[in-house]
């Protein structure tokens, strides 16, 4: 149902659509005002390392609006008014900004020193102007160690693009950025090209992980994408587990990472900070 019907060249709009309609121009018509107030935060997402006590050593920066009033948009309901009109390649820049100050601010405590951040890139992005150097300049400007920041690309985006893409990846690589392919499952990938993509880690759509009546057909593909990444050198995360025993077997088949609810929401940046260094200290104490 896309609201629109096109009727030998009439363009019919229903009552949903013009909701949604006026619902997006108000996006829109917020979005400096927004800026300038600084609504736009970034929560963060704890990465757990399955196979290493479960340390807490990266994160996933997702944008969160937050109104005067305390009330927070999540990001699914305005990226894509945003990517419609161009906005989101500002926005991406901003969560990109307060990521490198975030960890310029905090780089020298132990829980932050070897910490890596990734933050998402839409495919919109590459085509506003200096796409690369502003990435570069910014991780240049805040001291951003080599591998601290990850740039996440979507999958579809990817392979919809593929020269683009790879050339893109791989400078930002040779600038010290790690690149995750996100989303991964969710569309379609060439497997047949990922082997030359230079991507550092493979994020497993949560579509792979949700319920299903035949856990063991899922547990079959999960084992070969987990073994496709492992043979190819990629780190693999698994997203959106929110159960034990899918903990359990990712762990046996040697997938690295997992994010979702089962560890942690996404957290504003100080519940952030108080989540990983107290975990810390609790791994320490084994
Ligand atoms: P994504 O990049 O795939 O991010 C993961 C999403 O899955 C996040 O949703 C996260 O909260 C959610 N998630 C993680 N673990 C679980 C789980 O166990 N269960 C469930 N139900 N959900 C889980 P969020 O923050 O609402 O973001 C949605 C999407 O919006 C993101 O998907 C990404 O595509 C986009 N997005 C978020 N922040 C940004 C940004 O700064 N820039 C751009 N371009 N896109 C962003
Ligand atoms: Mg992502
Ligand atoms: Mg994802
Ligand atoms: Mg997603």
């Amino acid at each position: 149902q896309t609201g629109i019907d096109d009727v030998k060249g009439f363009v019919v709009y229903d009552e949903r659509m013009r909701d949604k309609f006026i619902e997006e121009t108000e996006i829109i018509r917020s979005f400096d005002e927004a800026m300038e107030k600084n609504e736009f935060q970034i929560y963060l997402q704890p990465q757990h390392y399955i196979q290493m006590k479960d340390k807490v050593l990266s994160a996933e920066a997702l944008v969160r609006w937050i109104k005067a009033d305390g009330t927070i948009i999540y990001p699914n309901s305005f990226i894509p008014a945003f990517e419609k009109n161009g906005f989101i390649a500002k926005l991406d820049r901003h969560i990109m900004e307060l990521t490198c100050k975030f960890i310029n601010t905090h780089i020298e405590e132990a829980w932050c020193r070897d910490i890596r951040i990734a933050v998402n890139v839409s495919k919109i992005d590459l085509e506003y102007e200096h796409f690369l150097e502003y990435y570069i300049d910014t991780k240049n400007k805040y001291n951003i160690p080599d591998g601290a920041i990850e740039i996440e690309f979507t999958e579809s985006a990817v392979f919809e693009d593929y020269n683009t893409f790879k050339n893109i990846m791989e400078k930002l690589q040779q600038s010290g950025f790690s690149c995750a392919l996100d989303d991964f499952g969710a569309g379609s990938s060439s497997l047949n090209l990922l082997k030359e993509l230079p991507v550092d880690v493979i994020k497993m759509d949560r579509l792979f992980f949700k319920e299903s009546n035949n856990r063991q057909r899922d547990n079959s593909v999960i084992t070969s994408v987990v073994a496709m990444a492992k043979g190819l050198g990629m780190k693999i995360v698994a997203e959106g587990i929110e159960d034990d025993e899918r903990v359990k077997f990712l762990r046996e088949i040697g997938c690295d990472v997992i994010q979702g609810f089962i560890y942690s929401k996404p957290l504003s940046v100080n519940n952030f900070i108080d989540y990983v260094s107290g975990y810390m200290n609790k791994l320490e104490q084994y």
